[in-house]
This record gives C-alpha cells, structure tokens and sequence, in this order.
C-alpha cells in the first residue's frame, strides 16, 4: 500500500505555526511582489478568495471580512517542509519526495501489523504534533489511487484526514466521483479531450481497454488507466534524481534601467544559484543570463540573453560573478526599462568526481572552504556577502507583508513571555 501525505494549505499554514491567534482566520499568501494569492486556508476559501487572484482585486473585500495576509515567506516554508519530510522519512524505510508540501510513503511492510488507516492516522497525528501542520493522507494499493484517496478527503472536508481506499467497493464509488480532470497526470487539455470521449470520471477511463488508450493516447494515460485498477506501474522513487540546471529569476517590483543597480541584484541571483549548486553537491561549467522590459508595455520587447561555458567545472561563486559581470554589460541597452532578470546555472558535474585541472594559475583556485564557510554563516542568519553584491541597498523584490523567519535566523527567534 501506498500513502499520499498532502499538507493542508501548505504556506499559509506554515504562517500559523508561530502565530496561533491565526487558527481560525482567513490566512492568504502573496506570490513575489505582492501579485498573486497563492495559498488560502480553508477560512480565505470560504470567503471566494480564488487561487491565482490579482490581490489588488480582492484587497479591500477580504480585509473588510478580517483576512490577515503574508507575502511569501520560502526560507520558512522550505525549513519547515524539510523537517515535515524528515518525520517521515523516520516513518517509512520508502519516501519519495513529490513537491514542497507532498510526499509518497510505502506502507506495505509496517501496515501489515497495525493496519493501514491506523498507520495514516499515527503519521498524521506525529506531523501535527511535532511540526504543527495538518496532513491530509490518501491510501491505496498504487500511487494514483492513492491521490484519488487524497482527493476525497479534500472534497468531503473528512475529518479524520485519512481514507484508505483498498476494496472494490470503496474504490469504485470513489473513482465514480472523481472528475477526470482530479485524476493525477490528466491536465486540462487532456481531460477535455477525455470528455470528448464520455470519459467524464475515473471510473469511465478505468472501464476502457488499456490498449485502446495507448494507441488513441499515449503510453503514460494507460498507465495511469492501469493503476486507477490497482496495478502498480509506478514505483516509489525515494533517490532524487540529481537536477540538471539551477535557474533564479525574479520580477522586480520597479523598472530598472541603471547598469550598476542591475550588476548588483543579478550578482545577488548568482549567489544565489551558486548557493543552491553546492547544496546538491554538483559544479557547474555553463552559466546563463538573462535581462528583459515587460511583456505588458508598449514600447517594444527587449531581451538579452547570454551563456558562457567555463574551461573547468566550478562551485565558487567568484567564478560566476567574474563571467556575468562580463555578459551583462554586452546584453544592456541605455533605453530600456528592465522588469526581469535571471541567472542559470547548468552542465553538472558531480563534485567529487571533478578532474583537476591542469593549468590551474590560468584561473582562481575554487576555494572550497572559504565557501562552505559561507554558506553556513548565511545559513544561520549571519549574513556575509561578496562586495559587488546587491546585499540589501536594492530592493528589487517587494514584499511588504513578509513574515519573520522564525526557524532559520537567530534575530527572528519568536520570543515567549
Ligand atoms: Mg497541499
């Protein structure tokens, strides 16, 4: 068997942690710059605060109905995600870690002993009582089935938070109520296709011949076909597969057009990046930048864009701050108003596999230590910079709303009274 653990509106939840006279109220999250909800609690749902919504549109309504809003806040939502994947990995031997807020866990061998709803219920209540976020938890003897599991909870507000769906019976009535468009891998565009079909459910893709999908479809719809019948086609993956490219790129807030100011915020981003790169333990020899005005203005597009291929891979940020500080000046243009910019970093190579190099007064020695050191430093909240960066005289990214960072910096320790 197969659990889905789904947190319950993962960021605003991860607002209420520290800030308990949130428990009931509407909590919605900011996208970067203030633009976009992008996370309610149940509260913010129940006031038609939809996902995706311009917050200037719903502004004044939902703050006249008592809503309390953040802008996002990703250093909490990503220490917090890691300790809630931590407990479960010491609930599970297989997890595999789906996105921020979502997990797969193999049950089989534990929940042989104590059953499968009480198992859910036990990794529930551990969730919620050593992290504060309530997990909603689909079971079912595949992945897909188990996302189904998921989905009923959601739609049903079940107050257990668990379902386990492991008899024909329980399956077929769930796979009756659920949309083809809910089904786990089926987008919009496929789903209307479906409906086209009078597959309007997943029960009626279940019913239809595995081959038949596969040829009017594709191989990845049959399979999905196949497990929502309980055969498992896909496995728990619990080794992350290693990533092939770093991007950090951000809207700003306000137009930028002076050079020296753009310098600084990309030389942030490539910090950043580089940051992030020996996180994962890789280097990298490819680094590409990009610049760009507003799609919505009416003067004309602009985009400048530019890679450079080290000669050796690399994790020291100095080496890429040295090459994007060359690109950019290359890519600028005086009479642009830019609103975007982004820094990738990509062609990885695992760290401890890297050849030396043969020449290596040509370049700056990577300085291994010298980094790690600052990355720990960042890490606990003792901010330390390389002085072309930004480091706070900008403020490219608004977020007016923003919440501390309780778990990952000393200053911001909540304090009990
Ligand atoms: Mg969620």
């Amino acid at each position: 068997m197969i659990a889905l653990v789904d947190c319950d509106s993962f960021y605003a939840s991860c607002e209420r942690i520290f800030r308990p006279d949130l428990a009931h109220k509407p909590v919605v999250v900011l996208s970067n710059n203030d633009g976009c909800v992008i996370a309610r609690s149940k509260e913010a749902k129940a006031l038609d605060i939809n996902m995706g919504v311009p917050w200037f549109k719903v502004k004044k309504r939902y703050l006249a109905k008592g809503g309390v809003v953040f802008s996002s806040n990703f250093a909490l939502y990503g220490d917090i995600s890691r300790r809630v994947m931590a407990v479960l990995k010491m609930m599970s031997p297989r997890t595999e870690i789906y996105s921020i807020d979502e997990a797969f866990l193999e049950l089989s061998g534990i929940s042989k002993h104590i059953g499968c709803e009480k198992m859910g219920i036990t990794i529930k209540s551990t969730i919620n009582k050593w992290t504060k976020i309530p997990v909603r938890i689909g079971i079912g003897p595949t992945k897909t089935l188990a996302k189904v599991a998921s989905y009923q909870i959601k739609k049903y507000d079940l107050p257990s938070r668990v379902l386990v769906l492991n008899d024909k019976h329980s399956i077929e009535k769930a796979l009756k109520e659920t949309p083809i468009i809910k089904v786990w891998g089926v987008g919009s565009r496929l789903a209307k296709k479906l409906v086209v079909e009078n597959v309007e459910t997943a029960w009626d893709l279940s019913r239809l011949p595995p081959e038949y999908i596969k040829q009017k479809f594709s191989v990845v719809l049959e399979r999905t076909l196949r497990e929502l019948n309980g055969e498992q086609c896909l496995e728990i993956e619990d080794i992350q597969p290693t990533k092939k490219q770093i991007m950090v790129s951000r809207s700003f807030a306000h137009k930028v057009n002076d050079l020296s100011m753009l310098h600084a915020i990309i030389n942030d981003f490539v910090a950043r990046a580089a940051e992030k790169l020996r996180s994962e333990q890789q280097k990298c020899s490819s680094v590409s930048v990009f610049i760009r005005n507003s799609y919505f203005r009416k003067e004309e597009y602009e985009c400048g864009f530019n890679n450079f291929i080290l000669p050796y891979p690399s994790d020291d940020t100095r080496d890429f701050l040295k090459v994007v500080n060359k690109m950019l000046p290359l890519m600028y243009k005086s009479n642009v108003q830019y609103s975007k910019a982004g820094v990738m970093l990509s062609s990885f190579s695992n760290s401890s596999t890297v050849q030396d190099v043969v020449f290596p007064e040509l370049h700056q020695k990577c300085n291994s230590a010298l980094m790690k050191t600052m990355d720990k430093l960042n890490y606990y909240g003792y901010p330390v910079y390389l002085a072309s960066q930004n480091a706070g005289r900008f403020n490219p990214i608004q977020r007016k709303m923003v919440s501390p960072k309780y778990t990952t910096n000393w200053n911001d320790l909540p304090l009990v009274r």
